[in-house]
């Protein structure tokens, strides 16, 4: 395992290999990036600022246990999620670790610091989960099929965070969980969250 995280990923995308960049790491720089499973996941943290440390950077996250799975409930992209959390200033407490679309993973947060996102106040969720918004949840008709390649993607980017912080697939929650929000909505609606945890879990033992 020590040894695949510093291997170059250019083979790995072109493989589709387990192997996690080293720069896809918590500990990574601000705008690196890195391959797991030929998913691009990128780092675009959110600014340090003043604003942001009051509102959507309360803290340190000391006991990480869950990976939270929420759905955007709108048709924006990855970055287009990243921006607008990083620049809002609606007095809004709520931030999350990841978007993810299509296209990429994009890193939002560190993985050592809690976010606003489960709706449970201090509880588990914001205290001791990491926030994965899946994007496009909204998309219908002839865009269905951004959303479920969003979707896909997550498969991924769940199957990456658990096995990066050693957390068993129990540890895959919905933000339902938390506190019966109907989110991941789109996955709700469709009954498929059984689905969703087995396509991860086929990833992490390599079935997929
Ligand atoms: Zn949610």
């Amino acid at each position: 395992m020590k040894k695949s995280l510093l291997i170059a990923c250019a083979a790995c995308v072109m493989l589709g290999c387990g192997c996690i960049h080293r720069a896809a790491r918590p500990d990574m720089p601000d705008k690196s990036f890195g391959y797991y499973k030929g998913l691009k996941i990128r780092a675009d943290l959110m600014q340090a600022s003043d604003y942001n440390k009051q509102y959507k950077l309360p803290g340190p996250m000391p006991d990480l246990k869950y990976i939270t799975i929420h759905n955007t409930a709108n048709v924006a992209t990855a970055q287009n999620e990243r921006d607008y959390l990083n620049r809002r200033k609606d007095k809004a407490y709520i931030s999350f670790h990841y978007a993810v679309d299509e296209k990429e993973a994009i890193q939002i947060m560190r993985h050592d610091q809690h976010a606003w996102h489960a709706g449970d106040g201090r509880g588990d969720g914001n205290m001791k989960s990491i926030g994965v918004e899946i994007c496009r949840s909204l998309c219908k008709g002839e865009k269905y099929d951004l959303y479920l390649r969003s979707e896909a993607n997550a498969v991924k980017l769940a199957a990456y965070l658990l096995k990066v912080n050693n957390l068993p697939l129990d540890a895959l929650r919905m933000h339902y969980d938390w506190t019966r929000k109907w989110c991941p909505h789109r996955i709700l609606d469709d009954n498929r969250w059984a689905e969703f945890r087995e396509r991860v879990r086929r990833v992490l033992e390599g079935e997929e």
